[in-house]
């Protein structure tokens, strides 16, 4: 890890922006190509793979692996290979051919070639209650979170992978999950749902949106609305887990990179924007199939793209 205020050379060959899997394969790939890279993350190196409990599908781990433990691996590899990396919060780029400024709150970085892999962030209900018990029995993150919630029931809003995945975990925990799910079909996949509707603690809540999230210090139920009737009810919960997908991360450089109307970075196959020398790679991009797998390959797609840039 580099120390930036001691550092000299603040130019690099390649900075990439964002330490999950498709920001550590991306460097990765530069560092062994003998390139000089900079990872710059804000939060935990890994990004939100670290946030799962186990991860099936990532080809190599028949067994499966935690989320952290293959986000500290990458991080190995690439870190191994000569890849620098430092936690700091990117807040802008400025895109100039050859020499793009990278600003964090650590100071301005210049590149000659810019990855963008800043991921995504947990999209939010925006219903009344949401922010106000954040941490009070609100959550975004099972793994974080779920232990605190032994012997109480809870919720999870959401039918895509991550609430199946989420329910499924807090099924060792709770006394009861309730999977409050706006239609009458999850869009999870069949194994997920196979399993989710095998485990008894597991109740599935269908047509129902979440209007408030109620308490006094802590959480203590949720207003649920019917969307085919219309009726309002209220379940007894203590704990609600948000997993309703995601939004990109692309806030603070959303008018200089070409976004679509979501704000999904655009690029081609090779993850090139249309601004020569900035790539995108991994969630953060438009037509990402949001996979840890699919991000490290488009990591390493962008990698190979910025190196045949620089040469
Ligand atoms: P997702 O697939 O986009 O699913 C989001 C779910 O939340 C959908 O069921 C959606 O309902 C619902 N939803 C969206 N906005 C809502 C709102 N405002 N109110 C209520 N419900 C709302 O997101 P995800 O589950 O986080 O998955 C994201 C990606 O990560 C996917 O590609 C997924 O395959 C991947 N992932 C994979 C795994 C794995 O184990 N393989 C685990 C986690 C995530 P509708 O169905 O009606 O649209």
């Amino acid at each position: 890890m580099i120390s930036p205020r001691n550092s000299v050379d603040r130019r690099y060959q390649v900075v990439i922006v964002g330490g999950g899997p498709a920001g550590l394969t991306a460097g990765l790939y530069c560092a062994r190509s003998k390139l000089n890279s900079l990872l710059i993350e804000k939060g935990v190196m890994g990004g939100q793979i670290t946030n799962a409990e186990r991860i099936e599908n990532y080809p190599g781990f028949p067994q499966g692996i935690s989320g952290m433990e293959l986000g500290r691996l990458m991080y190995e590899q690439a870190t191994s290979h000569g890849l620098q990396t430092l936690l700091s919060e990117v807040v802008r780029i400025v895109p100039e051919y050859r020499h793009n400024l990278v600003e964090t709150d650590e100071g301005q970085f210049f590149a000659e070639a810019v990855i963008v892999a800043s991921g995504s962030r947990f999209r939010k209900l925006g219903v009344p209650g949401e922010d106000r018990f954040l941490n009070r029995g609100v959550s975004y993150c099972a793994t974080c979170d779920g232990p605190l919630f032994k012997s109480k029931a809870v919720a999870v809003i959401g039918g895509g992978d991550s609430a199946v995945s989420e329910a499924l975990y807090l099924s060792k925990f709770a006394s009861a999950v309730k999977l409050i799910h706006r239609r009458s079909q999850l869009r999870a996949a069949g194994i997920l749902q196979e399993r989710a509707r095998a485990e008894a603690k597991i109740e599935f809540v269908w047509d129902s949106v979440v209007t408030e999230i109620e308490g006094d210090s802590v959480v203590r139920a949720i207003k649920l609305k019917n969307v085919k009737d219309g009726t309002i009810s209220s379940l007894d919960v203590a704990g609600v887990f948000v997993a309703i997908g995601s939004e990109p991360n692309t806030g603070a450089w959303r008018d200089v990179l070409p976004v679509d109307e979501a704000g999904y970075i655009v690029t081609n196959e090779l993850m090139e924007t249309r601004i020569p020398g900035i790539f995108a790679a991994g969630d953060v991009r438009r037509n990402s199939a949001r996979q840890a797998i699919t991000a490290a390959g488009d990591g390493a797609t962008a990698a190979l793209s910025a190196q045949k840039f620089l040469s």
